[in-house]
């Protein structure tokens, strides 16, 4: 994808606003059920309207979407509201179908971009549709490379109208999201391909409703364009997403409080980025304090064997060694010596702690 420029074109021409707001159900569950919720969402900053009609489900047993019965339905939400349909394709059957029923905007889902053979085909089965927008979301593993290999071949089957969806990563450990953002992997995918637009969708990170707003502007801070919020008539009562789902009501609210940065006027910019720097710093920040909490359970283990062989918790040589090895790298990448000693002698006394207590120490 030598040239990048050409994928942001569709963004400024469809006119589908800035940021460019997608909101509708997770499902497509009854034409009722499509057409009221359109009909709230219409009137403030939503131009596209998302609806799964084929939905992958993690187990069997399931609601798996209505299927090609609803495209109808969409149909009629683009004539009744002017919203235009968005929906998910992970098969060319699929891609046939919606191509049938005028269907203009397609994502490919998480787990269809995990899987190479799977896009390849529904990228074959788009080639020739240049009007059509395809926006591939991020794969379900963190694999920034998995993510350009998908966009690629989209790329390559003709597809100039591209975009590319932040919905979050699935980790084995606990966290409070339902995917984790880990914003470090869009953030090098936006450094690789910065016209290529990127929007966020906040619903399936968080699996939850009271998150959503923050990880929107968070994404809007970071320069992303746009967002994809789940949104449904009577959220509790959905088919599928229930607890992460928002009323077209309090949708008008999250997107009336996010704040987006102007990027035409010229003060704007410096302000918008040094906001991007500060958001990146944090992103570090965080890194910096996984890793941190990941040493000290090492080191825990460590202890543990320790007391069991009965060895001095103390060992001079080793931490020398790990002291000269962070000095050194503090010397070549231009890092004062002091800073490194402190931060070090700290780590230190930390993991002596945890070492002999197998815990963190009490706080003072
Ligand atoms: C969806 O958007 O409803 C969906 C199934 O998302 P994902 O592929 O991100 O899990
Ligand atoms: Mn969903």
């Amino acid at each position: 994808m030598e040239n990048s420029k050409k994928y942001r074109r569709w963004l400024d021409d469809m006119q589908l606003g800035h940021p460019l707001t997608i909101a509708g159900p997770c499902s497509a569950e009854t034409e009722e059920q499509v057409l009221e919720t359109a009909r709230g969402l219409t009137g403030g900053r939503v131009t596209v309207f998302r609806a799964g009609i084929w939905k992958p489900r993690t187990k069997p047993g399931n609601f798996e979407g209505i299927g090609k019965f609803a495209l109808p339905w969409l149909q009629r939400v683009r004539e009744e509201t002017g919203l235009e349909p968005f929906i998910e394709v992970a098969t060319p059957r699929h891609v046939d179908e919606a191509l049938r029923h005028g269907i203009r905007m397609m994502w490919i889902g998480a787990r269809t971009s995990a899987n190479p053979f799977a896009v390849e085909e529904v990228a074959q089965a788009l080639r020739g549709n240049k009007d059509v927008i395809v926006m591939v979301k991020n794969p379900v593993n963190p694999d920034l490379n998995l993510w350009i290999g998908a966009v690629e071949r989209i790329a390559r089957a003709g597809i100039e109208n591209l975009g590319v969806i932040h919905r979050g990563f699935s980790v084995y450990e606990k966290t409070p999201f339902r995917n984790k953002p880990k914003w470090q992997i869009p953030l090098a995918f936006k450094a690789t391909f910065p016209d290529i637009p990127m929007i966020i969708d906040p619903s399936h990170i968080c699996g939850r409703r009271d998150c959503i707003f923050d990880i929107a502007q968070m994404a809007l801070d970071l320069q992303y364009d746009g967002v994809m919020i789940e949104s449904h008539r009577d959220p509790d009562k959905a088919w599928s997403d229930a607890r992460q789902q928002v009323t077209p009501e309090t949708l008008h609210d999250i997107i009336h409080r996010l704040m987006v940065r102007k990027p035409r006027a010229e003060e704007n910019i410096h302000r918008q980025n040094l906001q991007a720097l500060r958001r990146h710093i944090d992103i570090l920040d965080e890194q910096i304090l996984e890793l941190l909490a990941k040493r000290m359970e090492v080191v825990r283990e460590i202890g543990a064997i320790k007391r069991r062989q009965n060895i001095s918790l103390l060992q001079p040589d080793r931490w020398q060694k790990v002291y000269e090895r962070a000095l050194d790298f503090a010397r070549e990448n231009g890092m004062n010596e002091e800073f490194i000693r402190t931060v070090y002698s700290a780590v230190h006394e930390e993991s002596i702690w945890q070492q002999k207590n197998g815990q963190a120490p009490p706080k003072s």
